[in-house]
């Protein structure tokens, strides 16, 4: 049957892909000396380069594949302010004064980019369209009206409840029982924008090399500096950035134990013509109230979806994840039951224990990472950040700097634990709890 769903000229490669390719051209010559070493080319290292280069440190980024071949290029493209724990939650461990603050960045972070792509002139259909998230039940409804009605004032998104009764101006569904408009958030094009953010690099003076990558990280003699072993060559740096999010190795293995990969899985149909604007009318971004999550959106000329979701925790083959979230949307929208997919991916999103993004420093090697699936804003946001702290720059500074970066006994690397908690998740959203 999932054969019949494939386009003939199906692709197992991101959508963005087709738009704006990755970089294949010959790695950059590397020199033995930098002062700044990134490893991973994706928006957090990228967004590291950009502020050292241009505060005067010369920056080297290297990535085992081509730059932005990890999530960077990959992702829905979806902007939202992606601190995962609630207000009330983060106030019970860490004080109200840590909760505001930590909420206070992940709305900056949102607001950040819009300016910051704007100031960069990234061309990247950035448009600040909102989101439309879908209550999976009744319940799922009342509660989020309660929740909107409790948002502390300081740190509120700024939202409105649609009934049911007037879903369908949101969405062509019945899939859902009403749900909340949030306006402020925003969508872009994740290739473009990482195409964009690689020129911008380069032109800073930072010099950014695919297929190269980090084999070992050890401290100078006398302890300044490291010597970065690579597939091609010995760098010695001032500064390591470690920007590998979800594809963190043994390459660091105090990061490697507080960060976990889950898969996280998009399909784009053909071209739908307008069929696909009338699904999602005001062009909003897309996700529901389930554990397991969906999300989806037209794609930037309006004429297909976008969807992805969790469908798997691993699964690298894209024709065995793509027929699963075919179910998902045409359970959502079965006017799509017929409508055929061109391309199916994946990528891993690195998760935390705490459910939220750190970065700092530990043992001198600096980090930014475990965005937990939310990373098209902070990793940029937060990539710039620790570029600033490079710098010695106060504005550098985070409340996320503070924070403790916990790791859980018997981790250490293998999420052997995700299996039953996601079990778990899937039992109470198909119960609709
Ligand atoms: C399918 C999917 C959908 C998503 N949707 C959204 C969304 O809609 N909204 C949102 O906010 N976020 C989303 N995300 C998450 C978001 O894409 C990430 O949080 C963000 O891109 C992380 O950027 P990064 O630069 O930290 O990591 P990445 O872009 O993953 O880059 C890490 C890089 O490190 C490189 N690397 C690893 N080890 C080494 C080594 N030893 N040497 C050299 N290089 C190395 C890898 O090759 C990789 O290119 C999604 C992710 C996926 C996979």
């Amino acid at each position: 049957m999932s054969h019949g769903i494939f386009s003939p000229n199906f692709k197992e490669t991101p959508y963005w892909w087709d738009a704006s390719p990755l970089d294949e051209s010959e790695p950059a010559p590397i020199g033995p000396v930098v002062d700044v070493l990134v490893v991973g080319a994706g928006y957090t290292g990228l967004c590291v380069a950009l502020q050292t280069a241009r505060g005067g440190k010369n920056t080297l980024v290297i990535d085992r594949h081509q730059p932005g071949w990890g999530c960077s290029s990959r992702n829905g493209g979806q902007i939202s302010t992606g601190i995962k724990p609630d207000f009330h939650a983060l106030a019970r461990d860490h004080g109200e004064a840590v909760a505001f603050e930590t909420h206070k960045e992940g709305l900056r972070a949102v607001s950040w980019i819009g300016d910051f792509i704007k100031a960069e002139s990234l061309d990247c259909a950035y448009r600040v369209c909102g989101r439309f998230y879908g209550a999976h039940t009744p319940k799922h409804f009342e509660k989020l009206k309660n929740k909107m009605a409790s948002q502390q004032p300081e740190v509120a998104v700024d939202a409105y409840v649609v009934p049911r009764a007037e879903q369908h101006k949101e969405i062509d569904s019945e899939f859902y029982h009403g749900g909340v408009v949030q306006t402020p958030f925003a969508s872009l094009d994740p290739g473009a924008y990482h195409k964009g953010l690689l020129a911008r690099a380069r032109a800073s003076g930072a010099v950014v090399a695919g297929q190269t990558e980090a084999l070992s990280i050890e401290r100078r003699r006398g302890g300044v500096g490291f010597n970065v072993r690579t597939s091609r060559g010995l760098i010695q740096a001032q500064d390591v950035v470690i920007a590998t999010n979800g594809y963190t190795s043994r390459l660091t293995p105090w990061q490697q134990r507080r960060v976990f990969p889950i898969g996280s899985y998009m399909i784009a149909t053909e071209d739908l013509g307008d069929q696909a604007r009338a699904l999602i009318p005001h062009d909003r971004m897309v996700v529901d109230s389930r554990r397991i999550v969906v999300y989806y959106r037209l794609s930037p000329d309006g004429r297909r979806i976008i969807f992805g979701g969790r469908v798997s925790l691993a699964e690298t083959n894209p024709r065995i994840s793509a027929p699963r979230l075919h179910r998902h949307m045409t359970a959502i929208f079965p006017q799509l039951e017929t409508a055929k997919i061109s391309h199916s991916w994946m990528g891993f999103v690195g998760w935390t224990f705490q459910h939220m993004p750190h970065l700092g420093r530990h043992e001198g090697v600096w980090y930014s990472m475990g965005y937990c699936g939310s990373g098209v804003a902070l990793s940029s946001y937060f990539g710039t950040k620790l570029g600033q702290q490079i710098l010695g720059l106060d504005q550098g500074k985070s409340v996320l700097c503070d924070l403790p970066f916990r790791t859980k006994p018997l981790y250490y690397g293998k999420p052997w634990f995700l299996t039953a908690s996601v079990g778990w998740y899937g039992f109470l959203d198909r119960m609709g709890i």
